[in-house]
């Protein structure tokens, strides 16, 4: 069987198109600047160059039909005829408290999604309208919806719910949700795998650390916690993201700097992070480079990320009763050694035994702790687009 994935944001939607006889990517690509001027789609079939056409591409069903012409090229395609894709399976960020798992999609699920809009403005709605484009050009193909939020619907309530009021809960639904979910669980399940143990047998915390950043405690082999929360602002220090700060600060600097709801959130969102603190870049190879150089406040972007880390696996240690293994994955958990070494620094207390030489890789699945840590550490790169295929394959079959 073989399964189109496909990741829409607001004007980007990148795809894989795998064979799950043996899990095979066939090919990949992106098409960016939809709706605006300068639209194009990289497609790449697997070991060959990338095929780059440059196009107005007015809304996401241009830009899937491009997918589609792609797929099908004489060159760079990997299929004669569209009936060759079996299913797509969609990444859709917000399913609110509906879904905890990956379903097939119909109007129900279409009108669920509609009504989570609220809690994700900016993702549901391309990630709809993605399914929905798909769906006028393929009305016939079966195809699933992957949540991010779906995996963390285990967590406890102490968990989730939030030390405010109750009924705004009730209300609103303000509660933690939790992102990420996919990757989470993909990586969860590999390392059960590559330590030849049941997931369930494990205490696990997964370090999901990329533009965005999200660590959860899996226990049991289900989400029992996760450091982001209502939205993916929560937790740890980003790119851009703040991450936890006082509550206070927000309504302080409004009335300070007489900001709106809208300018308070872009400056939450997109002019903090280590971004914010650096001053030089939300990139953490440009920080590091900086820092390098002496770079101060650089230098104190990465020492206030890799402290945020590291106090939450200490307290997601605690939680769980201990951990047996922790794992890094994303852009920077699978790519930057510093990072992964100063996380892992003096933790002994906690029975990590870290590995500075095996820690000497990059996007690679490896063990990085000692052989005989108590607590082992590992790199595990992640796979998205994988688990949405297979979560389809098993809800198509
Ligand atoms: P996204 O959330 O956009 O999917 P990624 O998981 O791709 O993000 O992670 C992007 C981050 O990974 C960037 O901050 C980038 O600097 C970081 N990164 C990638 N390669 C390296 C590297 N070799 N060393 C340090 N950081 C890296």
């Amino acid at each position: 069987m073989k399964i189109l994935v496909i990741n829409c944001g607001s004007s980007s939607l990148k795809y894989q198109f795998i064979d799950m006889e043996g899990e095979k990517l066939l090919a990949s690509g992106l098409v960016e600047r939809i709706g605006i001027d300068g639209s194009q789609i990289k497609h790449e079939k697997i070991g060959m160059d990338k095929y780059i056409v440059k196009e107005d591409m007015k809304d996401h069903k241009a830009a899937i039909s491009y997918v589609l012409k792609a797929l099908k090229h004489e060159e760079y395609g990997v299929i004669k005829d569209l009936n060759e894709i079996d299913a797509v399976g969609h990444r859709v960020v917000h399913a609110g408290e509906k879904y905890a798992e990956s379903v097939l999609i119909n109007e129900d699920v279409l009108d669920a999604l509609k009504d989570c809009i609220p809690l994700a403005p900016l993702h549901n709605p391309p990630n709809i309208i993605g399914i929905e484009s798909m769906k006028e050009l393929l009305p016939d193909l079966p195809m699933v919806a992957v949540f991010d939020t779906a995996f963390h619907q285990t967590m406890p309530e102490k968990e989730y719910i939030y030390p405010l009021d109750y009924k705004y809960y009730e209300q609103y639904g303000i509660r933690r949700y939790g992102f990420h979910g996919t990757s989470h669980r993909y990586v969860a399940k590999r390392i059960s795998e590559m330590m030849g143990k049941n997931v369930e047998d494990l205490r696990i915390i997964t370090c999901h650390l990329g533009n965005g950043s999200s660590i959860a405690a899996v226990k049991d082999g289900k989400s029992f916690a996760t450091s982001m929360g209502f939205t993916p602002l929560e937790g740890l220090a980003m790119g851009t993201r703040c991450g936890d700060i006082d509550p206070a600060i927000v309504t302080f600097l409004m009335e300070k700097e007489s900001l709106s709801p809208s300018e308070i959130d872009t400056i939450l969102n997109k002019k903090s992070g280590v971004l914010g603190i650096s001053g030089v870049s939300s990139d953490f190879r440009d920080i590091e480079e900086a820092a390098k150089s002496g770079n101060k406040r650089a230098e104190l972007a990465l020492d206030i990320f890799n402290a945020r880390v590291k106090k939450y696996i200490a307290s997601y240690a605690a939680i769980m009763g201990g951990v047996d293994v922790i794992v890094f994955t994303a852009g920077i958990g699978e790519n930057s050694v510093s990072n992964r070494a100063e996380i892992c620094s003096n933790m002994e207390f906690l029975g990590i035994e870290f590995d500075v030489k095996a820690n000497e890789i990059r996007g690679e699945e490896k063990l990085i702790s000692t052989e005989d840590s108590k607590v082992k550490v590992y790199v595990v790169p992640t796979n998205e687009e994988l688990m949405i295929a297979r979560d389809t394959l098993a809800l198509v079959k």
